[in-house]
């Protein structure tokens, strides 16, 4: 599983409001693994102000979309009162999925940044060209990044039993 940090967008060290926001981000993802659900965590910043955050919620909602993206855009276009999110970033542990990313694409999202890469579902395995072309595009490097797919691969430990 240390695919994780396999990667096709180079890592790079994040400025300090970055940083903190993908913290924030990191902390919805820690409530998702609290709730038994897949730890992602998201958050949308908008002239440095969170507008919106979330966390996987497929389980609790039944709803195979409640992605932690999906929530975080919601909540985010609805503080803004448009379906648009150009000046917003959206800060979320693992990459987006391709569901996600022709969310994010539909929203024009103006920059996405991500802390660990999904090589099994991320959108840049399937189609890397899904997001807006005015969308930029960056992965989190060191520190962050590890406690990014750190939740991950504990989840999914957890979920296949004991260690063989
Ligand atoms: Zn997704």
């Amino acid at each position: 599983m240390d695919d994780f940090f396999d990667t096709t967008l180079t890592p790079s060290a994040l400025s300090s409001q970055d940083a903190s926001l993908m913290r924030q981000a990191l902390r919805e993802a820690s409530l998702a693994l609290e709730e038994g659900e897949v730890p992602i965590g998201a958050v949308v910043s908008w002239k440095g102000k969170v507008i919106g955050r979330g966390h996987n919620m497929t389980e609790r909602l039944h709803d195979p979309t409640a992605h932690a993206e999906m929530i975080a855009l919601t909540a985010a276009t609805e503080a803004l009162g448009g379906k648009y999110l150009q000046g917003c970033t959206l800060y979320v542990t693992v990459e987006p999925c391709p569901m996600c990313a022709g969310a994010l694409s539909w929203a024009q999202v103006e920059r996405i940044v991500y802390g660990c890469p999904d090589p099994r579902r991320g959108y840049t395995r399937f189609t890397p060209s899904l997001l807006h072309p005015k969308t930029s595009t960056a992965l989190a490097s060191g520190e962050i990044s590890e406690e990014c797919s750190r939740l991950m691969l504990e989840f999914f430990r957890s979920k296949r039993g004991p260690s063989k």
